[in-house]
């Protein structure tokens, strides 16, 4: 059978089905693995790969962005576990044609970024590509023992909730692959596609969540993964979503479904997270809550007729 026809996840299952994790190890199916440590603390670890033609197009993103992007996506896969990124080590397949100076522009974006975390850069590999630039970055943080969220731990009766504005990293893509002239909103919606800022501070803030995910795929689609993980339901309201003011005038001028963009476009890096509406009202942390955990399976979406699922990579 074509792979394709098995979907990204079909995929994982093959290979999922062959590993047990280690007794109290958290393995494959969460933002990152959890190995809980002798010294009482837990050690975090996760991959994300960036392929050309995939991910990015070499022709529209600056080498600074990419850079800024590789180590972003994998930084922010430890803030949606609540962790403090420690490390990433980070290997090239590197295309001929690519400049000294593009290099040197591309880890000016990976160490901009790598700074404002304190996290170093330790390590990594290159090697030759026949023809298109990949990019594989490995991330190390930790947390306190038994301190971090995963999908599996949402309740019912929990509030649904995001970080930020959904929906800007997809309109940006869609500037991009529409080719539309780019005005101020449109600037703004391609910068928080192309340079992502992970919410580690906020996810160690939110120590009282339950499941906590960070937005890659859209909420259509990773609020999927936390109902199918902890055996729950969902209502979302669409009309909560949050929508930033460059969105909606993009969306108005260009004849885009915001609700569209802002649950299947994918890429935001702000965190999905669940928690008892308690503990909602006394959080510090700037954040909407969009629907709430259910006993009855499945997700459902008020304010709409329209079913919104979230980005396919295949
Ligand atoms: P995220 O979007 O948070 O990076 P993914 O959706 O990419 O997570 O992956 C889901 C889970 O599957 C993660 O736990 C990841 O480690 C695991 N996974 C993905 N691809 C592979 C692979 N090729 N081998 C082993 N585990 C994988
Ligand atoms: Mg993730």
């Amino acid at each position: 059978m074509d792979l394709s026809k098995l979907g990204e996840f079909g995929l994982i299952d093959i290979i999922s089905g062959r590993f047990q994790a280690p007794e109290g190890v958290t393995g494959i199916g969460d933002d990152c693995a959890i190995m809980p440590q002798a010294s009482g603390r837990d050690t975090l670890v996760s991959t994300d790969m960036l392929v050309e033609g995939t991910h990015f197009l070499m022709d529209d993103i600056s080498a600074f962005r990419l850079g800024w992007k590789s180590a972003a996506v994998n930084i922010s896969d430890i803030a949606a576990m609540g962790g403090k990124p420690t490390a990433t080590f980070l290997s090239l397949g590197l295309p001929k044609g690519l400049s000294a100076e593009w290099m040197e522009e591309f880890i000016d974006g990976y160490k901009a970024i790598s700074d404002r975390f304190g996290c170093p850069l330790l390590g990594g590999d290159t090697t030759s590509s026949r023809d298109k630039l990949c990019i594989s970055v490995t991330v190390l943080g930790e947390a306190p023992s038994g301190h971090t969220h995963r999908r599996c731990d949402a309740q019912v009766g929990d509030l649904i909730c995001v970080t930020g504005t959904l929906g800007d990293s997809g309109g940006g893509l869609q500037v991009i692959l529409q080719g539309k002239e780019r005005g101020a909103a449109e600037e703004a919606l391609i910068k928080r596609h192309y340079e992502p800022m992970p919410r580690v501070e906020e996810g160690l803030a939110l120590s009282e969540a339950h499941a906590m995910m960070d937005i890659s795929d859209g909420i259509g689609s990773d609020l999927r993964h936390i109902l199918k993980a902890s055996g729950v339901g969902a209502v979302v309201d669409l009309r909560l979503l949050p929508l930033s003011a460059e969105l909606r005038d993009a969306c108005a001028r260009h004849g885009w479904d915001a609700y569209e963009i802002a649950t299947g476009g994918g890429e935001d890096y702000e965190l999905l997270f669940t928690i008892g509406p308690e503990k909602e009202k006394s959080l510090e942390v700037p954040h909407t809550v969009i629907g709430r955990i259910t006993k009855e399976k499945g997700l459902r979406w008020e304010g709409s007729s329209k079913d919104y699922d979230g980005y396919k990579h295949f």
